[in-house]
C-alpha cells in the first residue's frame, strides 16, 4: 500500500526537476525518517555525502503516535514526540540532505551501486543504503483501542509508564516483552494486570517467575480484550474470560492504562530478498556495528533491534550507520 502516489520532495521546486527522472545517483541513500533514518543524515550531511533521506510510510516513524518524550536527553521538560521528529528533521534538512516524500517499493542489492525503487517508479541507485525502517507495534485492531491512542493506550511501557504512577493499568500479551514491561510498570504503578489469551504464558522461565513473584501483578489468563471503555481516557476494559468455550463469560476491570505487548513487526520484508534477516524478520547486523551481510548496506534503529527499542538507542546506532557508511566510501 501507498500512502503517497509521487515521489515529491519538500519543495514544490525540487520536485519539478526530479519527476519523471529514471534515477538519480547518490553516495548515501537514507530509508526512514525516526531517530534512526535523521541521525543517520545529520551524520552523513555533515560529512559532505550529500544523503538522501525518503521518509517511509511513517513519516517521522512511532515516535509521531507519541504525546510526551521524558526520556530523551536534553529535554529536561520532556518534549512531544511529533516536535521531536520535526526538530530532527529540521536539523538534517540544515545540513543540506535531499529528505523526500516516498516508500521504498523495491530494491536490488545485488550489485553496486545499489538501486532502490521508490513508489514502483523512482530508481535511486546509491554507493551506501542506510536502512532506518523501524518497526510497527502490533495492536489488538480495536476500534476503542484506536480511539484511546494516547489517551491510555500505549505500546510502550518505557515511554508511558511514568505517566500511569501510582494508577492501575493493564499489559496484553504473554511473551518476554509483556512481561518485561509488566514488571516495570509494576515498580511505578499500583497494579498491574497481565492479560494473557492462553492458559500459560509463551514468556521464558526465568521472566515468568518474576511476573509470579511481584506482588501488584496479577495474571489474567484465558482472557480476550473485547473493548475499552472511558470518558475521554480509558477507564475500563472489558474482557471475555475463556472465549468460546461453553463457560465463556464477560468481566470489567478497572484501569487507567492499557499497554500493548503483543510483538512488533520490523519492516524489512522489501529487504529480505537480500539482507540477512532472524526468523522474525529483524535484520541481522554484526554485533556491536550497523553492518549487513552486504557492503555498504546498513541498518541502525529497531529494523535490527528487538531488545532496547528506544529513540535514544535508534538515534545512536543511526549515528554509527552514517559513521560506516562514510569510512566506507573513504575505503572505496
Ligand atoms: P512474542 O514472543 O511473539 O509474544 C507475543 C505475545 O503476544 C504472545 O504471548 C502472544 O500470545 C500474544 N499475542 C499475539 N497476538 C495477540 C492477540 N491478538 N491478542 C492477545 N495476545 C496476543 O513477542 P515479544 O514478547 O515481543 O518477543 C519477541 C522476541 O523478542 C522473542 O523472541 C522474545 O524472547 C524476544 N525478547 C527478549 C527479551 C529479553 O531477552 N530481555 C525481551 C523482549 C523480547 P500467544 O502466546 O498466545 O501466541
Amino acid at each position: 500500500m501507498s500512502f503517497f502516489k509521487t515521489l515529491e520532495t519538500d519543495t514544490e521546486k525540487k520536485s519539478n526537476t526530479t519527476a519523471g527522472q529514471a534515477s538519480d545517483h547518490v553516495k548515501c541513500l537514507i530509508i526512514g525518517s525516526g531517530p534512526a533514518g535523521f541521525t543517520a543524515a545529520i551524520y552523513a550531511a555533515r560529512a559532505n555525502l550529500k544523503p538522501l533521506l525518503v521518509k517511509g510510510i511513517q513519516p517521522g516513524g512511532q515516535l509521531t503516535t507519541t504525546t510526551e518524550v521524558e526520556n530523551y536527553p536534553g529535554y529536561p521538560e520532556g518534549i512531544t514526540g511529533p516536535k521531536m521528529m520535526e526538530d530532527l528533521e529540521k536539523q538534517a534538512a540544515r545540513f543540506g540532505t535531499d529528505i523526500r516524500w516516498g516508500i521504498v517499493t523495491s530494491v536490488d542489492f545485488s550489485k553496486r551501486p545499489y538501486a532502490v525503487v521508490i513508489d514502483e517508479k523512482q530508481v535511486i541507485e546509491a554507493d551506501t543504503v542506510i536502512i532506518a525502517t523501524g518497526a510497527t507495534a502490533r495492536y489488538l485492531g480495536l476500534e476503542s483501542e484506536e480511539k484511546y491512542k494516547g489517551s491510555g493506550v500505549s505500546a510502550c511501557a518505557t515511554c508511558d509508564g511514568f505517566f500511569y504512577r501510582g494508577m492501575v493499568v493493564a499489559v496484553v500479551g504473554g511473551g518476554d516483552t509483556a512481561c518485561e514491561e509488566a514488571l516495570y510498570l509494576a515498580g511505578l504503578c499500583k497494579k498491574v494486570y497481565l492479560i494473557v489469551r492462553k492458559d500459560h504464558l509463551r514468556a521464558s522461565m526465568i521472566m515468568q517467575q518474576r511476573v509470579f513473584n511481584a506482588p501488584n501483578i496479577e495474571v489474567l489468563f484465558e482472557r480476550n480484550t473485547k473493548e475499552l471503555r472511558g470518558v475521554q481516557v480509558v477507564q475500563e476494559a472489558v474482557l471475555i474470560r475463556r472465549q468460546g468455550k461453553p463457560d465463556e463469560s464477560e468481566e470489567v476491570i478497572r484501569i487507567d492504562g492499557f499497554f500493548l505487548a503483543i510483538g512488533h513487526t520490523p519492516n524489512s520484508d522489501v529487504f529480505k530478498p537480500f539482507v540477512d534477516t532472524d526468523d522474525t524478520g529483524y535484520i541481522r547486523t554484526i554485533p556491536g556495528t550497523p553492518r549487513t551481510n552486504l557492503p555498504g548496506v546498513f541498518a541502525c534503529g529497531d529494523v535490527q533491534d528487538k531488545v532496547y527499542r528506544q529513540a535514544v538507542t535508534a538515534a545512536g546506532s543511526g549515528c554509527q550507520a552514517a559513521i560506516e557508511a562514510e569510512r566506507f566510501l573513504g575505503h572505496q
